[in-house]
């Protein structure tokens, strides 16, 4: 049967039917440890039962209205956030790539309004990724992503990821700022080294450029602090977030200081979906539960008992398994040969994970409720996997 859905993905034929926790379940009913979580999106699990009441309260309630109008939920999360991190004002919109698209206008229009209109081109990095707008791609260090789609939005300067000197070397008079995520996701689970990301903040402040980052899937309490550029001291100017935000529900958020939100004025940016009532409602729900100490702790803790965990199996295979690394629970297996038939492999063992092209990486995304026995099953059939000789 040809699909009526456009050919954009490699799909197997499983059809997820339920979710519930640390599990979906598919239509002959079989159970699958989910450790991949639609890309660190589902970062409660599936169904968590307080985003579904908030989610059904809402939906009874009001769905859309509109930017013209208050939206006092909107207000609310917005508040939180700002609360929680660095950012004075937040814009909400519905995907990661549109995140990413505010976050490199602001850029710009900073500049813009400080009469250096020069000041336009943005330092990116090699491995990064930002999405499927012509922004996202042009920005993005994925060539295979970019084919076909010329001309490309000019103004971005690739160099090499953890690379302080690469980076000041490719700082012109027409650099606006710098964009990069503290881990790359896409790119294979590379984390960047706290030193090299107080150096492109130190950068930043020297050359009076902004620096953004993409914390669209290593944000939201991921690698066991709220945005993963806490650990390393520093603080961006703007910043992407998306994927755990909502919790499964389509929500997103370009975060920015008061200084770099200063050039955003009415009329400059909008969205239709955005900072709609039901994904607020659900965006105030997931911050009722990941932003809190306790629960974030119970990430890093959990989070370094998986990794040495994989890491322990994958000293018994060296043939199929050079590396485990990451942070927090955002750890990659990194394979020897295409990471692919493994995941595959797992799949059929019943653990989900999301392979990644870039660096042959298998990516380890469980929910961040996950507890001792989730990290014990997926040992198990990540070592019996192995040792089948996959
Ligand atoms: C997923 C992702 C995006 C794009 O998010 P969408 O919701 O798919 O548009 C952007 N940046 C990073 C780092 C991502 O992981």
């Amino acid at each position: 049967m040809i699909s009526p859905l456009m050919p954009v993905y490699r799909r197997s034929d499983i059809q997820m039917v339920r979710g519930e926790g640390c599990y979906l379940f598919d239509e002959n009913g079989r159970r699958y440890l989910d450790f991949a979580t639609g890309i660190a999106v589902n970062a409660l699990g599936h169904c968590h039962p307080h985003l579904v009441a908030a989610l059904k309260q809402q939906a009874d309630t009001l769905w859309h209205c509109s930017n013209l109008y208050r939206i006092p939920q909107a207000e609310e999360l917005a508040s939180r956030l700002v609360e929680a991190t660095f950012a004075d004002s937040i814009f909400f919109c519905s995907s990661g790539a549109e995140a990413v698209e505010c976050g490199i206008k602001i850029l710009r229009r900073f500049h813009h309004a400080a009469a250096n209109p020069q000041r336009q081109r943005i330092i990116v990095f090699e491995g990064g990724f930002h999405g499927r707008t012509m922004a996202g791609i042009s920005a993005g260090g994925n060539e295979h992503a970019r084919e076909g789609y010329q001309p490309l939005l000019p103004g971005f300067d690739r160099v090499a990821f953890n690379d302080l000197a690469a980076v000041e070397r490719a700082v012109t008079p027409e650099t606006a700022g710098i964009l990069l995520e503290p881990v790359q996701g896409e790119g294979g689970v590379r984390v960047a080294a706290p030193a090299f990301l107080r150096g492109v903040r130190q950068l930043c402040d020297r050359q009076g450029l902004l620096l953004m980052l993409d914390e669209v899937q290593c944000g939201m309490g991921r690698t066991g602090t709220l945005f993963a550029h806490e650990t390393a001291g520093i603080a961006p100017d703007v910043m992407a977030a998306a994927k755990g935000i909502g919790g499964g529900f389509p929500l997103a958020a370009c975060l920015a200081t008061a200084r770099a939100a200063a050039c955003m004025t009415p009329g400059s940016h909008g969205s239709t979906y955005g900072a709609n009532p039901l994904a607020m409602a659900v965006g105030n729900a997931v911050m009722d539960i990941i932003y809190d100490k306790k629960f974030m702790l119970n990430v890093r803790e959990i989070g370094k008992i998986l990794q040495e965990s994989l890491e322990a199996i994958s000293t018994r295979f060296p043939a199929r398994i050079e590396t485990v690394r990451g942070t927090g629970l955002m750890l990659g297996l990194k394979t020897r040969g295409a990471p692919y038939a493994l995941a595959d492999a797992l799949r059929a063992n019943g653990l989900l994970t999301a392979p990644t092209a870039g660096d042959a990486v298998i990516r380890i995304l469980p929910p961040l409720i996950i507890t001792q026995a989730e990290v014990d099953e997926a040992a198990m059939i990540l070592e019996q996997t192995l040792a089948e000789g996959n």
